[in-house]
């Protein structure tokens, strides 16, 4: 059973950045992945591109983002910079217009790129990645350090980091085992809820699944509470909607409530935020009366909303989409902007936990030292990544999370 320095469990993104840290400050490292290959949630990361937060900022503007739970990532991120740590890697980016915050970072070459990187910076700095060893239990020695144990062998190490990840998405490997090795720690673990998830509602949208709504506003309500506002890209889906403004509201909705609770949560959406309800019906009537032979169902005209879509919130209003626009009345018009814009929706479940991005919920800040990641009540042992309790909204939070989590645990051994 030969001694490793340090051993890391979980070769995601927080895990290799912790590692890459741990062997430049000169110590030996082991990663153990149970999967085949490493990485496999990162590479769907922005469907293959990996979307990041803006190097360019001060990686702690980011710590808002977090919520309240982000408070205790500020000393992380105030010592982690995204730019250098994408230059040590020799990552590049790439910008593009759009996104929920005007702008979106994406990293040049995709996922699969910035993955390469990290392995090869690992390999450059002498850290040994084991594939298919599934850490199963760990346990303290008595004399210090741990042991761990995968199927095929046991280990002993100095310090252990547990990066395992968090239990959304679980085909990728993480599943929700460094929360079970957290336990035998000791250590407190926040319910784990799905989160940056398509949301299920009633109504839900077979008929238009996977047409879009450019620029949608979209308010979370809680009975007559508003929980917050997303605006952007939303996705009609066979059960519900998805799209950036959703799934950032599946965060919001998860803040807000114990999981598995969807209870009395609503969505009200405006498809047409820059226009009024009145010059909407302004613009049907003028429509109706220069082109009055044309069918709703092809009045891709309205709003700036594609076709489809105008012609289902019709037919919610009792319109039927074939209706020639000029036969259709004021009042019928009114009914229509009416759905435009204010479209109510009832969520019906919390995102399921196989295809939301994250996990909100995890190994609790309070039993961490902020500075290093350890743990307040075993010497040694440390956390990162996406298996500690905050989770960020869609726009690179979460891996610039994993990075400077794993980063500041890993450089401080
Ligand atoms: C579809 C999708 C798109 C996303 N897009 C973005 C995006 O564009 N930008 C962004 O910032 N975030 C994105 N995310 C989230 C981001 O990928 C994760 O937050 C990030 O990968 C977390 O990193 P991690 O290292 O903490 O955990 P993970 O990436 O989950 O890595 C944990 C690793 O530990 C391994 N492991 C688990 N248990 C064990 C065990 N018992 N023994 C050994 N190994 C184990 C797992 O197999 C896995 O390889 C996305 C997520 C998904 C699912």
């Amino acid at each position: 059973m030969a001694e490793q320095s340090c051993i890391i469990v979980g070769a995601g993104p927080a895990g290799l950045a912790a590692a890459i840290a741990v062997a430049r400050g000169g110590r030996g490292v082991v990663v153990l992945e149970k999967n085949a290959r490493p990485g496999r949630k990162l590479l769907l990361a922005g469907g293959g591109r990996a979307n990041l937060t803006d190097p360019d900022l001060p990686s702690l503007d980011a710590a808002e983002a977090y919520g309240r739970s982000g408070r205790f990532l500020h000393q992380a991120l105030a010592s982690f910079s995204l730019a250098e740590f994408l230059k040590e890697l020799g990552v590049g980016t790439e910008r593009e217009e759009g996104g929920p915050r005007g702008e979106s970072v994406f990293v040049r070459g995709g996922s699969r790129r910035l993955l390469d990187a990290l392995l090869a910076g690992a390999e450059r700095s002498g850290v040994e990645v084991v594939c298919g060893a599934a850490v199963r239990a760990a346990a303290r020695l008595g004399g210090g350090g741990f042991e761990v144990r995968t199927s095929r062998r046991v280990w002993k190490c100095g310090r252990l980091i547990v990066a395992a990840g968090g239990m959304t998405y679980p085909s990728t490997g993480s599943c929700g085992d460094g929360y079970r090795l957290a336990g035998i720690f000791g250590h407190e673990v926040e319910a784990p809820r799905p989160a940056l998830g398509a949301l299920a509602t009633e109504p839900c949208f077979p008929d238009i699944a996977g047409v879009s709504a450019a620029d949608a506003l979209i308010t979370l309500r809680r009975g007559g509470r508003k929980l917050a506002a997303r605006r952007g890209a939303l996705l009609f889906t066979h059960r519900g909607v998805s799209g950036p403004p959703a799934l950032d509201l599946s965060l919001e909705m998860a803040r807000a409530a114990p999981p598995d609770d969807a209870a009395d949560m609503r969505l009200v959406a405006d498809l047409s935020p820059d226009l009024t309800r009145e010059r909407i019906v302004d613009e049907f009537l003028a429509a109706a009366k220069s082109r009055p032979k044309r069918r709703l169902e092809n009045a891709d005209w309205c709003a700036a909303l594609p076709a489809r879509l105008t012609a289902e919130l019709a037919g919610r209003a009792g319109i039927p989409a074939a209706r020639r626009i000029g036969q259709i009345s004021r009042r019928e018009f009114i009914a229509l902007a009416g759905n435009i814009k204010s479209l109510a929706m009832t969520v019906v479940a919390p995102p399921d936990v196989n295809d939301a991005m994250v996990t909100l919920g995890g190994v609790a800040a309070k039993g961490l030292d902020p500075y290093t990641m350890e743990s307040r009540t075993v010497p040694g042992l440390r956390f990162a990544g996406e298996l500690l309790a905050p989770a960020g909204p869609c726009g690179g939070y979460n891996l610039l999370m994993a990075f400077a989590t794993g980063r500041a645990a890993g450089k401080s051994l």
